[in-house]
């Protein structure tokens, strides 16, 4: 593996789940970590638990100056950045014809977006530094399922940005990886404004072991931890219980 000592990575959406996870992992691993998002005191608690090695940015990624803000914010501390983990993201389930056009709009303008504007506005340093970008997308982002079509939508569209990015700057030394959670324990299940939906979720993590965002967070960081001739494009990650 090679090192990721001394790396500096900007982890949006780190003030929960797999985000929280990937900051706590990277920084385990010597990385200096900048974590962003809007709950402040949240990123406070973790900030307080890494103990100096994550700083914590104040980040809504679908405020275009936030976005600059953060990342200026980073390379400004740090010197430069050399790993985006672009992981904040929503998820609001309803069927097409009782959905909400709002949710619709915050859910692409997040995942969607949100991640375009970290990966233009990173990617200037990302080039200085050879770096990588990790692109949380989801299954959603391979295969698509009833209630969830607008997320599904969002995830299919990052991927696609993904990969014409990986195309535009491999050569240049830049590496796109887009990693690919199942069913994994958060608070995302808790925006799901469709009870129904809400519902379905609850029993089927009463049902099977479901991933834990560390195990997301491993992922992560072995794409990342690569030595550099080694590209890890892509890492669907399921729950060994579920075959879909
Ligand atoms: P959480 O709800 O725990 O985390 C979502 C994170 O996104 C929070 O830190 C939240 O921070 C942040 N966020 C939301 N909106 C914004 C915004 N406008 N600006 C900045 N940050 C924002 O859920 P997960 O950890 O599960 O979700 C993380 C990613 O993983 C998402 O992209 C999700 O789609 C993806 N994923 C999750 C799966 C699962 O089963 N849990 C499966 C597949 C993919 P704050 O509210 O403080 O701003």
């Amino acid at each position: 593996m090679g090192t990721l000592q001394g790396q500096v990575a900007l982890v949006t959406g780190a003030s929960s789940g797999i985000g929280r996870a990937i900051a706590t992992a990277l920084a385990a691993e010597g990385v200096q970590v900048v974590a962003g998002a809007r709950r402040a005191e949240r990123l406070a608690e973790l900030v307080a638990e890494t103990g100096g090695a994550v700083t914590a940015v104040d980040l809504d990624v679908t405020d275009r100056s936030s976005v600059t803000r953060a990342v200026e914010t980073a390379v400004g501390d740090h010197g430069r950045l050399d790993i985006l983990v672009n992981n904040a993201g929503l998820m609001i389930t309803a069927p097409v014809m009782r959905a909400d056009l709002d949710d619709w709009e915050r859910m692409v303008r997040t995942n969607l977006l949100g991640s375009m504007y970290m990966a233009h506005a990173s990617l200037p340093h990302l080039l200085e530094s050879r770096g990588t970008l990790v692109q949380v997308s989801s299954t959603s982002g391979r295969v698509a399922s009833p209630t969830a079509s607008a997320y599904a939508a969002s995830k299919f569209g990052i991927g696609a940005f993904a990969e014409a990015l990986r195309l535009e700057v491999t050569a240049q030394g830049v590496r796109v990886v887009v990693v690919e959670p199942g069913f994994t324990a958060t608070e995302l299940t808790d925006h799901a404004v469709d009870a129904e939906s809400r519902e379905l979720a609850a029993q089927l993590a009463r049902a099977i072991r479901t991933l834990t965002p560390e195990d997301i967070a491993r992922a992560a960081v072995f794409a990342v931890g690569q030595p550099r001739h080694v590209s890890v494009g892509e890492i669907l990650v399921r729950p060994s219980d579920l075959a879909a």
